[in-house]
This record gives structure tokens, sequence and C-alpha cells, in this order.
């Protein structure tokens, strides 16, 4: 009896522990699935991922290859002579004889796989832009990181609400009215905020933002980049979806540095040829750019892209420019009746503010480039009040980030007025504007943040006029203790 019934047990034992082993295999196969899942395939000729490049084809010896490289080859094929009496000449065939897919094979037995990026989660953005929100509304976002300029969030967040309501407009048949397209020319000294402002505007739009240097840029078939490359790379920021980078923005920054040049006796491949080139991409044209990679060649696939919907926003600080202003200014105040004194602009500060487009079209652009950016408007200099308000009230001001630092460290981080006040007449010496505060910041916090740590007794510093001008130090206070000068 007790015998069967140690035979009954065993043998559920055995059933258990070949439940678990089924058990365990489906275990390790999911695991090896979502490993799998986690590897996506790479083209072997374009070096692409399948989620970028498309559905691979599998080719002998564990090789995929995606569909544009294969129809390339096609391409390539079909091109040649075939007139050789069923013989095919490789050598004779462009781009096809440099790959030869035996000397690939035996590299790898397995297929080439990369792990797949992750899909970060996207907050939701702030603004939607097919419902755009009144301009008020797009001032007051942009105020919440954006000291002072206020008349260039103002025309901003006017232009970008025109911008996509045209481009809601576009979507309707054969509109009565069209509206023009709300491309800006802005100017304004360096670390005034301009790519702060359309950076800030990008994120609260959800749009795709590409920002580029016009002073890379070169007529095409120059060394340097093509002007097309500009679209390449906000179709890169849109993650090489061709339908949001329409809507995106590109900002290009130093587009003074593209002003026609006073001696024109050379071929003037980087001035005005560029302006000319940048024509037809700002009122909007479909040019087909590559995709990954900066410039055109036969391996690298094509997209087009139509540039009507996307918003250009050029920037500049047109270092001369006040001057011309100024001669304007002086021109049109000592002639007739109320003729003025002939130096009177001569200490006006923010003569950039009264800019107009002759004013620029002095400076060097040419009048079609400009007639494209219809909207032309100028940020002010950081005063040294401005420069202590960027100090601490933007959402991600300077102040905050190192008060919350210090923070995770249980230490408070205070700063005497006297002490922002003098880090700011420090970046105004520097005549960088808002950039140099971090800079400057930085070199006094690093002490700071190397020696708080050590002791746990410290429960607070206060940073001091005078640990700024150099003649003492910041007050650190112990926990429940009074503080005391270091
Ligand atoms: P630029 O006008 O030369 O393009 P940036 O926009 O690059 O200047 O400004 C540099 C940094 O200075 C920005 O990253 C931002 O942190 C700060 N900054 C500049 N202007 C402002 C401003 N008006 N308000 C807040 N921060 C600003």
């Amino acid at each position: 009896m007790s015998g069967q019934e140690f035979y009954e047990v065993d043998l559920t034992e055995e059933k258990d522990s070949a439940d678990d082993v089924s058990k365990r295999d489906a275990l390790e196969e999911s695991e090896e699935h979502t490993k799998q899942e986690d590897y996506e395939e790479i083209c072997c000729l374009c070096r692409r991922p399948e989620s970028v490049a498309g559905k691979m084809t599998r080719i002998q010896g564990n090789f995929s290859i995606c569909n544009d490289c294969m129809q390339r080859m096609f391409d390539a094929l079909n091109a040649s002579d075939f007139s050789m009496g069923g013989r095919m000449d490789m050598s004779r065939m462009p781009n096809i004889s440099m790959i030869n897919l035996a000397d690939l094979q035996g590299c790898s037995p397995f297929p080439q796989k990369i792990k797949k990026k992750k899909k970060e989660e996207k907050a939701a953005p702030v603004f939607d832009i097919h419902n755009i929100p009144a301009p008020h509304k797009i001032k007051a976002s942009l105020d919440e990181y954006i000291i002072g300029q206020e008349h260039a969030k103002k025309v901003m967040a006017v232009a970008v609400y025109n911008h996509y309501k045209r481009v809601a407009s576009d979507r309707e048949q054969n509109p009565d009215v069209e509206i023009e397209k709300s491309n800006m020319l802005m100017i304004g000294p360096t670390g005034s905020g301009k790519t702060y402002m359309v950076r800030t505007l990008a994120r609260l739009l959800d749009v795709p933002l590409a920002i580029t240097d016009a002073t890379s840029l070169t007529e095409a078939g120059y060394i340097g980049d093509d002007i097309e490359s500009v679209v390449s790379k906000l179709v890169a920021a849109a993650d090489n979806d061709v339908d949001r980078a329409e809507h995106g923005i590109i900002f290009i920054d130093e587009i003074d540095k593209i002003a026609k040049k006073k001696n024109a006796n050379q071929r003037d491949v980087s001035g005005e040829s560029v302006q000319q080139g940048m024509l037809k991409l700002l009122e909007g044209a479909e040019v087909e750019v590559p995709v990954g990679a900066s410039s055109k060649n036969a391996m690298v696939p094509m997209v087009t892209v139509n540039t009507r919907n996307i918003l250009f926003i050029c920037g500049g600080a047109f270092p001369d420019l006040e001057e011309i202003i100024k001669e304007r200014l002086n021109q049109a105040a000592s002639i007739g009746f109320k003729a003025d004194l002939k130096d009177k602009y001569d200490r006006e500060e923010n003569l950039l503010m009264q800019v107009l487009v002759e004013d620029v079209r002095k400076y060097g652009m040419i009048p079609e480039f400009l007639g494209r950016l219809p909207i032309l408007f100028s940020l002010e200099a950081l005063t040294e009040d401005m420069l202590v308000r960027v100090l601490t009230e933007p959402k991600n001001a300077i102040v905050r980030q190192y008060q919350k630092l210090l923070e995770m460290d249980e230490v408070e981080l205070a700063f005497e007025e006297g002490a922002l006040f003098a880090i700011a007449a420090k970046a105004k010496e520097k005549k960088a504007g808002a950039r140099a505060l971090r800079a400057i910041l930085e070199e006094y916090m690093l002490d700071i943040m190397y020696e708080i740590p050590k002791d746990d007794n410290i429960g607070r510093v206060t940073i001091t006029k005078e640990y700024i001008e150099g003649n003492g130090g910041p007050v650190i206070t112990m926990r429940g203790i009074a503080g005391g000068r270091v």
C-alpha cells in the first residue's frame, strides 16, 4: 500500500518535472524570440537598418539587401550594354563591378543585424501644428524660456501662426487666396538668443528642426556642402520621415557670411551664388536629397522633399550693419527743415532695431533673396539686467540647474544679488551676450561642486559678490549652526 502511494507520488513528481522542462523551454524560446525582436537586419550595401530602408530581400549567403540598393543594381545592369552575346562584362557596369558578393560571403556566416533603437516615449507637444494656438499663447510659452526680446517674440509668434495656418489651408483644394510663405530673417548680436528662440519654438511645436551654418555652404560642385544638404539634415532630424520633414523648420545661421563680396573680380562661390542657389528652396521646390548622407553619390538612396511648407529662418549678427543704418539715419536727419545734429545717432544703442530691407541689401544680400524672407526683425543686445534675469528666470536657468544639483546633496545654494550682477558685468565685458554666462559661472562653481560633497555637515552655500570679484569667498553654513565665511 505504502509502496503504491510512493509510486504515485513519484509519478506526479516526474510529471511536474516534465512540465517544468516544457515551461523552461517555452520561456527560453520566448526569451530568444524577444532577443531576436530586439535586432533588425541591415542592408549589406548601404548599411541602413530595416526600419529605415524598408523590407529586405535575403540573398544567398545570409545577406540582406534593401529594395533601393536592389533597384540600383538592376538599373545599373539595364544601363550597361548587353549586346555581348549573352556575356556580361562586369567591368563595364557602373557600381556593380565594385561589389563582388562572393567577397562578402564567408565574412559573416550569420545575417548582419543591428540592435533596434528603442522608441523614445515622446512627451505630448505643447502645441499642435494642425490646430495652432493664437500668437499670444505662442509668445506666452516663449516667455517662459526667453528673456526680453519682446518685439522679436511677437513677430515670430505671428509669423509661425500664419505659416502653419497657411500649411493648413494648403490642404484645401483650390484655395481662393493663396497665402505667402513667412520665412524670416533675424538680425541680432551673438548670444542674444537667435538660435535659442528657434530651438525653443521647434520644441514647443514638436516639429523637426535642422540648424546649419551658412559658412559651410557653397555652390554645387565646389568644395563644401551643397545648398540642398540643409534639406537632407532636416530629413535626418525627422528620422527620415519625409512627411514630418516637410512641415519642419530650417534655421540657417551666420547668413551674413554669404553676403555679396565687395571685390567682384573672382567667382563668388560661397557668397552671392549661395544666395542665388537658395532662392528656389526658400520659395518652395521639389528637391531630391540623399538619405543618411550629406552628398549625393551612386550608392546613397534619395528621397524627394517638397520645401513649400518648410519654414526657413535665417539669422546673422551682420557686424557692420549698424554703420549702414547710422549713415541712412544721419542722412535723413540732416536734410530739409527738420535738419538735426549730424552725429545724433552716433551713440545710440540698439540701432539694429531700426533696420530696413534697404540696409540689408546695402550690406550685400541680393534683392531676390530678401524678397523671399519677407519677415525682417532684430533682437536687442542683452543688458546687464537682462543677463541677470537670464541667469535666474527661465525654466531651465543655469542658476536653477546648479541649485537642483546641490539639492540632491541636500545643500541649499543661494546667490547674493550683487553676485549675480557681478557675473552679468563680467559677461558683458566679454561681448558674447548670454553665451558667456555659463562659462563664467562654471569657473566659480567648480570648487564648490568639488568641495561640498566632501562634508555632509554643510547645509547651505551662498555665493557672494566678493567671491565673484576675487576678494572673498562664498559663505558656507553648517547644518544647525550659524554661517561663516570661508
Ligand atoms: P545666438 O544669438 O548667437 O544664436 P544663442 O541663441 O546660441 O545665441 O544663445 C546662447 C545661449 O544663451 C542660449 O543657449 C541660451 O541659454 C542663452 N540665451 C541667449 N539669449 C537668451 C535670452 N534672451 N533668454 C534666455 N536665454 C538666452
